[in-house]
């Protein structure tokens, strides 16, 4: 005997035929380990399933068996008011007991369904929240960037490039939500390569502070939205885009392709 056998509430439905391929196989192989527990169990529902057998011309489970079962019963019932048995036990009593215990085997196997049907959804209401939460995240960067690109106190800053065969960016920084850069046909990077984002100081001997990394899209399309600028506006030069190995450098490797200035 185990402790919680789990198999223990699934010999009800096996003796029905009523699992599916994947339990069933799981419990047959419980069975052969030699469950003393789901054995005798398993005997008693075998000798239930043959009773049934006199009940329903069908003893797989279906939506319509109850409503069978109900209807034999009570034609066996109206039966006896009209005749005279003879037996030891009535027919109609066996098939009463039988469904009695039908029911309860159902009940039994129905929870079984609806614990599996209950989890099922849950599982599925989380994918859902999950979802959602990215769905709210995504809008609230897309509000973000939106209020960024249209707030009048936003700064404008014309990204140029030396290289005729690239588009320019732009850049727009809003002092408390933060920078938005973006470019249009921009080429994606070499290899694994990413664009890395470098705000450059007006101290004299200031190095560049790397901020964020991103790739174009499939169409080119390149928007970086930094909410948290590693520095202030009126401490900053100006802005520049180098391509940097994947994951970014903490200081350029390579000559900016991309400058604009503060002004
Ligand atoms: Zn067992």
């Amino acid at each position: 005997m185990t402790n919680g056998d789990q198999f223990r509430e699934l010999i009800e439905g096996y003796s029905l035929g009523a699992l599916d391929p994947e339990e069933r196989a799981s419990v047959e192989a419980h069975l052969a380990s030699g469950c003393v527990d789901c054995g005798k169990a398993l005997e008693e529902a075998r000798w239930l399933v043959t009773q049934l057998a006199y009940l329903a011309p069908e003893a797989k489970p279906s939506d319509l068996l109850r409503g069978r079962l109900l209807q034999t019963v009570r034609a066996e019932a109206r039966a006896m008011k009209s005749a005279k048995v003879s037996s030891a036990i009535p027919l109609w009593m066996w098939g009463a007991f039988a469904a009695l215990l039908l029911f309860t085997i159902y009940t039994a196997w129905d929870t079984t369904q609806l614990n599996k049907q209950i989890a099922a959804i849950n599982e599925q209401a989380k994918q859902e929240i999950a979802k959602r939460q990215e769905l709210e995240e995504k809008f609230a960067i897309a509000q973000r960037e939106a209020i960024i690109l249209t707030d009048p106190r936003s700064v404008k800053i014309p990204m140029g490039t030396e290289n005729k065969e690239l588009p320019k960016m732009e850049a727009i920084w809003h002092a408390k939500l933060g920078i938005v850069v973006s470019g249009l046909n921009v080429p994606a990077p070499s290899g694994t390569h990413t664009l890395q984002l470098w705000l450059i100081p007006k101290a004299k001997d200031g190095k560049p502070i790397p901020s964020l990394t991103l790739r174009p899209d499939a169409d080119g399309k390149f928007v970086l939205l930094v909410a948290n600028p590693p520095d202030a506006m009126d401490t900053t030069k100006a802005l520049a885009i180098t391509e940097e190995p994947a994951g970014g450098s903490p200081q350029p490797t390579t000559k900016p392709i991309w400058v604009g200035a503060i002004s």
